[in-house]
């Protein structure tokens, strides 16, 4: 085994904070940023003053609808060794074992990043960065949001690679709802073929939501992107409903506001409906706070 395999196997078993099927990507957007720093020319190691910030305003972005709490993985990531917090020890207290608070982190400008052999090693083998950042995005957040979450950690001319899901899924999920948007029925052809609808999971399939129909929504390209933001949600009774948080001018209205409280435009068949525990796990992990009043 090289060294390079080692540290992929680490970064592959980092030991991620599960609760049933909560989303925890804290530790994967603080190696997401430290290896967007180290693409541009960034030192070793990383002030949890600078870290604080900004990891604070990627959780807020692309992680659960949560308080973030940029503290958590620049401690806990030492576990996996991948990173390092050299002066760590300056704001533990003796008595106990527990995290040290966030203030004590900025009191004593406490520094973080990746060991040294990594980081030598990510620097002569650019090929490593991109694996790593490959394989983070894959493993935590669906594909609609991996060019945003590229260009917020300045990896945006990184070219990664996508998997290709499951061949089935998306023409099953096409032909369920006759090939148009379940939020506003868009269903524009070219030579016959859908070129604006994608199926999207509704329960992500990185966190093991199954490629099913009765998992999938048919939507187009704008409603697909703003469902795995959670800017638009659904409700168990299969309504459309919009974040509060969600704002915008006169086509924001329109094109997602206007829908809010309506009904799906579901599948042909009742039996491909959205099943309540998927719509419940994005309600809970992805969908962006309170909902408009209906
Ligand atoms: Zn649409």
């Amino acid at each position: 085994m090289t060294s390079r395999d080692i540290w992929l196997e680490r970064f592959a078993g980092m030991r991620q904070w599960r609760r049933g099927k909560e989303r925890a990507p804290h530790k994967p957007l603080l190696v997401l940023l430290a290896l967007g720093d180290l693409h541009r020319s960034h030192g070793r190691l990383h002030s949890f003053v600078d870290i604080d910030e900004r990891l604070g305003e990627l959780l807020r972005r692309f992680g659960p609808p949560t308080k973030p709490s940029p503290q958590y993985p620049f401690v806990r990531l030492t576990g996996d060794l991948v990173w390092e917090t050299p002066r760590i020890d300056e704001c533990r207290s003796r008595e106990s074992n527990t995290d040290p608070p966030r203030s004590a982190l900025l009191e004593a400008n406490i520094e973080g990043g990746f060991p040294l052999g990594l980081y030598e090693l990510l620097i002569k083998d650019p090929a490593l960065v991109t694996k790593i950042t490959e394989d983070l995005l894959e493993r935590n957040f669906p594909q609609s949001m991996h060019d945003e979450i590229l260009d917020a950690v300045g990896l945006g001319d990184l070219s990664v690679r996508r998997k290709r899901r499951d061949p089935s899924f998306r023409p099953s999920v096409l032909l369920a709802y006759q090939e148009r948007c379940a939020v506003c029925s868009l269903d524009t052809r070219l030579d016959g073929q859908p070129i604006l609808i994608e199926a999207a999971h509704i329960m992500w399939h990185n966190m093991g939501g199954p490629d099913e129909v009765a998992n999938g929504l048919a939507l187009c390209v704008l409603h697909h992107k703003a469902f795995d933001r959670g800017a638009i949600g659904l409700t168990e009774d299969h309504r459309i409903v919009v974040s509060a948080h969600a704002i915008g001018g006169a086509r924001h209205e329109k094109a997602l506001v206007q829908f809010h409280g309506s009904k799906l435009h579901g599948p042909i068949d009742d039996a491909d409906l959205p099943l309540p525990e998927h719509i419940q796990w994005h309600a809970n992990q992805v969908f962006r706070g309170s909902a408009r009043p209906l």
